[in-house]
């Protein structure tokens, strides 16, 4: 790549960090909708932010009604397209920094979208801004689209499709480096149950807000006293699992606490609601819960309910409960599935309602999977752009995380995260380092001039 954009990079740091943190300083999860801000008036906020910089740094851009903006550099009919986004997912559990307040220590940036998908998004746009001040002449066009809803139902990206064309090749700079070719599908199930009748009785509860998220913690009140406080207490000891039981006024406060994170990456996680399922059904619970329990419990594979499986480009299915509710006696509840990319997601569901006896289930959202051969034009590119930039080995991989990129025919994850990183997309403490997504703005220069310009 040519001194002069790396010259330029260099020069922005600054500004894309100051940017970056006003990005970050907007919550922007998703809200009641309203006029123009159909996902609720911060993300629209965070949208007009959006926009108005990019407006700042020279490029046309266009609002497509609050759900997404595009930005657009070069005027050649073929396009490539980057798409990231500007929502982020609720705070949760566990922070011991403020969430949007964008704190810096040394060259780490805290917050809330910090790394999904705020700073790649924005590192990206740098990279946009790097090639049309170094005058790089394309042969195609840039276009940046950011969306509203990623992490809800991707309602954005329809409306854009449905108000403009969609173009067909390009990267989402919303995962890891070097390349992601394969996404696994997805599939959300809705669960609804009567509460049973015998053994424990349980007053409250009401966990989680995501399909998405492993909930870090999960708190319940029982009907009881000492006695079942000191048999929960017992079996947390039994069981090693981190179980607190205080007895109230009310009844018996139960906390379980998880190890949060993506459901999609719930290698090394734990799931607080599976804690809390597995204790309810060694306390005697009936019905939904006991179904739940004993066909979920706190697996992550899918096996219970019948759904493991794996193959060689995709890996292993992953499963996870997300939300549990109690509510006028009925529960809610969610399980958010990633198949790998041969299996047959039809057939997974209909297994997976098959062990639930009982609980009425309804698909909320069905996600096909997505492959680009690793050997092809577009993810040879981008691992000449990675390997370049960073001198380290590029390989295509496979994840169980949905991105953009399977929007478009020829689409692939690309980024921001290294690696060697440690990935809290979803997580407390979520974090970037400056220095790396500097690294990852010049790696994107590189890919996009190697997809544009030649
Ligand atoms: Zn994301």
């Amino acid at each position: 790549m040519e001194r002069r954009v790396y010259e330029l990079l260099d020069s922005y740091r600054g500004e894309l960090t100051e940017t970056l943190q006003r990005w970050i300083r907007v919550p922007s999860v998703k809200g009641e909708s309203a006029e123009g801000a159909p996902f609720g008036k911060e993300v629209r906020r965070m949208l007009d932010t959006a926009m108005e910089d990019a407006r700042r740094m020279g490029f046309p851009v266009r609002d497509f009604d609050g759900y997404a903006c595009d930005i657009t550099l070069g005027d050649a009919e073929e396009k490539i397209a980057v798409l990231g986004h500007l929502d982020v997912v609720p705070v949760g559990d566990g922070w011991t920094r403020p969430p949007f307040d964008a704190v810096m220590e040394g060259t780490r940036m805290y917050g809330r979208g910090t790394n999904d998908d705020k700073g790649p998004s924005l590192a990206a746009l740098y990279a946009m801004r790097a090639i049309r001040e170094a005058g790089i002449p394309l042969k195609k066009s840039i276009r940046m689209i950011l969306g509203c809803d990623e992490e809800s139902g991707w309602e954005d990206m329809e409306w854009y499709a449905a108000h403009t064309d969609m173009p067909e090749t390009g990267f989402s700079p919303d995962a890891s480096f070097p390349v992601i070719n394969t996404e696994k599908g997805m599939i959300h199930l809705l669960l609804r149950g009567k509460d049973a009748e015998g053994g424990v009785r349980v007053l409250e509860m009401a966990t989680g807000d995501r399909p998405n998220v492993i909930p870090g913690e999960s708190t319940a009140l029982l009907e009881g006293g000492e006695e079942l406080a000191e048999k929960i207490r017992a079996w947390g000891e039994k069981t090693g699992l981190p179980f607190t039981a205080e007895v109230t006024e009310k009844g018996v406060q139960v906390t379980a606490t998880g190890i949060p994170g993506h459901s999609a990456y719930p290698e090394g996680r734990r799931n607080a609601i599976g804690m809390m399922l597995c204790l309810l059904r060694e306390l005697g619970a009936e019905g939904t819960v006991r179904t739940l329990a004993e066909a979920v419990g706190m697996e992550q594979d899918g096996k219970s309910l019948g759904c493991a499986c794996r193959d060689d480009v995709s890996g292993e299915l992953t499963c996870n409960m997300g939300i549990l509710h109690l509510k006028d006696g009925e529960w809610t509840g969610t399980l958010d599935f990633r198949c790998p990319v041969t299996a047959d997601q039809e057939a997974l569901k209909n297994t997976a309602i098959a062990h639930l006896p009982g609980i009425e289930v309804e698909v909320l959202e069905l996600k096909e999977p997505h492959h680009v051969p690793a050997d092809g034009w577009l993810v040879s590119r981008l691992l000449a752009a990675y390997e370049e930039e960073t001198a380290l080995k590029g390989e295509a991989i496979a994840t169980g995380g949905g991105t953009y990129a399977k929007i478009l025919k020829q689409g692939v994850a690309f980024g921001a995260l290294f690696p060697d990183e440690e990935d809290l997309a979803h997580q407390a403490d979520e974090y970037t380092d400056i220095d790396r997504l500097m690294t990852a703005a010049r790696i994107y220069a590189n890919a996009l001039i190697r997809l544009a310009a030649e």
